[in-house]
């Protein structure tokens, strides 16, 4: 399996509930590198340019506003297969469906406010890192 990258965003729920350090230690407890960090508060356009992909979900505007609701940490992870190792780490976009010991089942609050985002495809992670990083501020 090659080394990938991809782009993780710890949403405002766990800014709020001082969480960062308890999601950070699972991604590297997996295997992952954060390779890049940076804490940050979305504007709505940044917001609605980032989830553009969703804009016609019923869930779109809701989304926004809480993405925007409070600091966000956007980082790169780095590792073996990281994007699906992530996704894996992550647990399922619904708390209530997520497994055992992944960061949705033991911190999102709900199906909106679960805690992460995280690339889902190659193009994807390339496309979402791009939208935060300079190729400089990486560092692996
Ligand atoms: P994931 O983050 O697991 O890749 P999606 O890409 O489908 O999930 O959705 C993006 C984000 O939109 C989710 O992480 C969640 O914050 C929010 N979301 C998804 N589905 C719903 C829903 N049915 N109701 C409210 N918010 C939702
Ligand atoms: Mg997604």
């Amino acid at each position: 399996m090659a080394v990938e990258r991809t782009l993780s965003i710890i949403k405002p729920d766990a800014t709020r509930r001082n969480l960062t350090g308890k999601i950070i230690a699972k991604f590297e407890d997996a295997g992952l590198r954060v390779v890049a960090s940076r804490r940050i508060r979305l504007s709505q356009a940044e917001a609605e340019a980032f989830y553009g992909v969703h804009k016609e979900r019923p869930f779109f505007k809701d989304l926004v506003q809480f993405m925007i609701s409070g600091p966000v940490v956007v980082q790169v992870l780095e590792g073996e297969g990281a994007i699906q190792k992530n996704r894996d780490v992550m647990g399922a976009t619904n708390p209530a469906n997520a497994a055992a010991g992944t960061i949705r089942k033991e911190f999102a609050e709900s199906i909106e406010a679960n805690s992460v985002h995280g690339s889902d495809a190659p193009e994807t992670a390339a496309n979402e890192i791009k939208f935060f990083f300079r190729d400089l501020d990486i560092v692996g």
